[in-house]
């Protein structure tokens, strides 16, 4: 669908971006010169402690894969309590409010991402010492979160108005197996054929994302009757299988540049510690920004999977002596079935791209230095698609993203607060 989809889109994305009024006029000038705009940077520097508090209060509802409802629910309190117009839910899960522009045509989305990766029996309470926030998801994406409402809420303070519409979005299932599954869903349905800019907020520090880590996921599981340890022992075994495998996918040697990388991240399986497994499976990610890397490592996992399944069974088949476990493997050797559980998009945004100009102007104005990367994130799927977007980190330190001890350094927070405030202007374009 999604694939059928694309041409269409970006023509259209394109057209309506190289005429979007608001591109041209904030090239005129630097915004952050002009008073509504100082006013507005002067209160979000004075709010952030409450960005903070929210960001906290934000932490503490928990929001795990395909469960972010609650979270949903509060993001969509707050965003009518901002004003924002026609506040909902849509069928995917994302919350969307709307900010109208003057223009007809241009549409940002202004995008955070509500999951966490924390499944529901992690506590996700927050401490916090001195600048030091400690919390499961304090960081990403809450950091994300509480900078979305601050920047809409300045802007609803300022009365600016912007040429684009914005559309302020929470989304679902940007973590993990969620495999960007909100963002997808904007673009192919909720918003389809209407985006013309993208910005995400995601990950901490001043940088941001201007490429699209691609990534293929898998789950192999492997099966083979099974049956007791000792009765049974010769009969081909799935788990050590799996170990053949896992032995040969460590081994992998990858380049440095383009950064390519693999993870075996979950093992689940067995019967008994006394019983020849019948099933185990592996979930293991591929990453790399080059896209024929990633086919690389992407052929190289699937040879792993068949020499260590062909290993498994060509040593029982000689050295089994039990003739039942041998009349078995022979039935019904060890066999491996890989099923693709997520693929995100490789891409590149042009340096040259209006959309990277106007972060660029936003870091100037601010005394930051620009510095694009690649990342994964919920701007992988407009990139691929050829609509402009572009992530922003968003200020102050984190550490231990994904990890139990997941924190975040508040120190100079509020720039990481601002320049989105002013890329966001910059991209949408003011109003002369
Ligand atoms: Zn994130």
């Amino acid at each position: 669908m999604r694939k059928r989809l694309a041409p269409a889109l970006r023509v259209l994305a394109l057209a309506v971006a190289l005429t979007a009024p608001g591109l041209r006029a904030a090239e005129a000038g630097t915004l952050a010169t002009r008073p509504a705009i100082r006013e507005a940077l002067a209160y979000i520097q004075r709010a952030e402690p409450a960005t903070l508090d929210e960001q906290v209060r934000l932490c503490e509802i928990p929001a795990p894969p395909f469960q972010e409802k609650i979270r949903a629910e509060y993001y969509r309190a707050k965003f009518i309590e901002l004003g924002l117009q026609d506040v909902r839910i849509d069928a995917e899960g994302n919350v969307l409010g709307v900010r109208p522009g003057r223009a007809n045509g241009p549409l940002v989305v202004f995008d955070a991402h509500l999951d966490t990766v924390f499944p529901a029996e992690v506590s996700t309470k927050v401490t916090r010492t001195g600048t030091i926030l400690k919390g499961p998801g304090i960081a990403d994406n809450c950091r994300g979160l509480a900078v979305l409402l601050t920047v809409a809420r300045a802007l609803q303070q300022s009365k600016i108005t912007t040429e684009a519409t914005i559309v302020f979005v929470g989304s679902v299932g940007e973590e993990g197996l969620g495999d960007l599954r909100g963002v997808k869903h904007l673009f192919a349905k909720e918003l389809a054929g209407r985006i013309t800019h993208f910005v995400a907020l995601d990950g901490t520090g001043l940088g941001a994302a201007d490429g699209a880590v691609g990534s293929y996921r898998y789950r192999v599981t492997f099966r083979a009757p099974g049956g007791h340890s000792y009765g049974m022992f010769g009969l081909a075994n799935p788990i050590h299988a799996l170990g053949r495998a896992i032995d040969k996918i460590a081994r992998f040697q990858v380049p440095d540049s383009p950064k390519t990388t693999f993870n075996v991240g979950r093992i689940e399986g067995g019967t008994s510690v006394n019983s020849v497994a019948h099933t185990v499976s592996m979930e293991i990610d591929m990453r790399s920004v080059s896209a024929a890397e990633l086919d690389k490592v992407d052929a190289s996992f699937r040879a792993a999977i068949a020499s260590a399944l062909k290993e498994e069974n060509d040593f029982w088949a000689q050295h089994a002596r039990n003739p039942r476990a041998r009349l078995v493997n022979a039935r019904n050797p060890v066999t491996a079935d890989i099923e693709r559980i997520g693929t995100r998009p490789t891409g590149k945004v042009a340096d040259d791209a209006p959309i990277l100009a106007a972060v660029r102007r936003a870091d100037a104005a601010l005394g930051i230095k620009s510095s694009f990367s690649a990342g994964s994130t919920n701007s992988n799927t407009p990139i691929s698609l050829g609509i402009p977007a572009v992530t922003l980190r968003t200020g102050g330190d984190g550490s231990g993203n994904h990890a139990l001890d997941e924190q975040f350094d508040s120190k100079d927070s509020h720039l990481g607060t601002q320049r989105a405030f002013l890329a966001l202007l910059e991209i949408a374009g003011v109003a002369p």
